[in-house]
């Protein structure tokens, strides 16, 4: 049985590039929540004895010698992990074309992109035929854009509700580790699983272990939903703005009541979104320079051209182009008007939404602008344009509050996603609202 999902997953790979690494044989340690179900790992969360690159050449060949926190926790409930997913290096982009690996193809059409960066797991979800869960990560989006264009289910936790531990960072005070799933039931126990406190992590909120199951009720009766009206101007596709309001309508039928609220930072979220985590990037990266981390390479030269070399060869342009970006902000002279700048944006932003939670219990917007593009389509676009398809996923992953996607139907046959952002640690409501919307739509 579980070797023939390993087969299934080889035959599903052939066909959408969703993996970099295949596991050889798959193992439990224990039995439990997750008995049954095959777990796959984006490539930047580190697994024992399975190679670990984060989409980049410059690990290939790194096979940690521990577990991420969050696979332990899944192994000791008995999932057996089947592989690492494909996704952009070090996360840094939104159709996972920015992989050192093979591109991931979208299984609805594979001209597709499955989106990023977690898009091999979003692509294998919704290639499965059997039990599966992914677990991903998102720094500004990565967890919502790929479900959203593959059509799935993908859960961002609050920041620090899960351990980073084991996790190759992107931009700490923004990275989530979260999951991608079929269904809203699934997302909810894996939640359960991988959520609770650490010793390893300094960062993890010190909460117990909750079962978010108890969540998955059929009813949003009084529950109050704000409509932020910046989610749905210029730029979004007026038939995703018409399916995102169908969905609205059919939650205030089943129930809930809705209003319009303003998020009046919103405009500066994208800027002040992408300072920060190529700040962030930028230093993170330093130590993959090939001596005690990264590629190693015979090249003859002194420190410097060794560096140099070894980090040209090893990074897509992505990468390089954040590392000079991200060092310049925090560059003195620069730091003032730019990365400090944009920590005082974010501050705004958080404030927008805490103020917003204090009258919504969820708030409701489109979780991406399109649906899934063409690789021609995609081929054409400036980096300033890839960047700007994280507008309406930025703002929640910056003030940290968990958020999830749900399927609310297809146009030009392909899937739109429903995003429900909550307050932060309320993962319990959008849970709820998304089940109640799951199960009657
Ligand atoms: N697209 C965004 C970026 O490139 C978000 C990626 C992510 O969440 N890892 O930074």
């Amino acid at each position: 049985m579980k070797q023939d999902i390993l087969k299934k997953a080889k035959e599903i790979n052939e066909k959408f590039n969703v993996f970099i690494t295949i596991a050889d044989k798959v193992e439990t340690s224990g039995k439990g929540k997750l008995s049954g179900i095959a777990i796959s790992v984006k490539d930047n969360i580190c697994t024992k004895g399975m190679q670990s690159t984060a989409g980049s050449r410059i690990l290939e060949g790194y096979i940690p010698p521990f577990d991420a926190t969050v696979v332990e926790k899944c192994r000791k409930e008995g999932a057996f992990i089947i592989g690492k997913t494909t996704e952009d290096e070090f996360g840094f982009g939104t159709f996972s074309i920015n992989t050192g690996f093979d591109v991931p193809k979208n299984p609805l059409d594979p001209e597709r992109s499955c989106g990023g960066s977690s898009g091999g797991a979003a692509g294998l979800t919704v290639a499965v035929d059997f039990p599966h869960i992914a677990i991903g990560e998102s720094t500004g989006g990565s967890i919502s854009c790929p479900a959203a264009f593959c059509g799935v289910v993908g859960l961002t936790p609050t920041y620090g509700r899960v351990s980073r531990w084991g996790l190759i960072d992107y931009g700490n005070s923004l990275d989530k580790i979260g999951s991608i799933s079929k269904t809203v039931k699934d997302t909810a126990l894996l939640l359960s699983v991988i959520s609770g406190p650490d010793e390893y992590d300094s960062t993890v909120l010190q909460l117990k272990q909750e079962d978010f199951t108890k969540h998955l009720k059929d009813s949003v009766k009084g529950i109050k939903i704000g409509i932020p009206k910046e989610y749905f101007g210029e730029g979004v596709d007026e038939k995703i703005t018409k399916l995102v309001w169908q969905a609205i309508k059919k939650l205030e039928s089943l129930g809930a009541n809705y209003k319009e609220v303003s998020l009046p930072h919103t405009k500066y979220a994208l800027s002040s979104y992408y300072i920060i985590a190529m700040a962030e990037a930028s230093t993170n990266l330093a130590k993959l320079c090939g001596m005690r981390y990264g590629l190693h390479k015979p090249i003859k030269g002194n420190y410097d051209e060794y560096f140099s070399e070894v980090r040209s060869q090893g990074f897509t342009e992505e990468a390089k182009r954040r590392i000079i970006l991200g060092t310049f902000t925090r560059m003195a002279g620069f730091r003032e008007a730019y990365y400090l700048k944009a920590l005082k944006v974010r501050t705004k932003v958080i404030q927008d939404f805490k103020k917003a939670f204090k009258n919504y219990d969820v708030l409701i917007a489109p979780t991406m602008p399109v649906v899934a593009p063409r690789f021609d389509e995609i081929a054409k676009l400036e980096p300033i344009q890839h960047y700007t398809m994280d507008i309406l996923t930025v703002g929640p992953n910056l003030a940290g509050i968990p958020m999830i996607s749900v399927p609310c139907g297809l146009v030009d046959e392909l899937p739109v996603g429903l995003h429900i952002m909550g307050d932060h640690l309320q993962e319990g409501k959008i849970i709820q609202v998304a089940h109640t919307f799951e199960v009657n739509k």
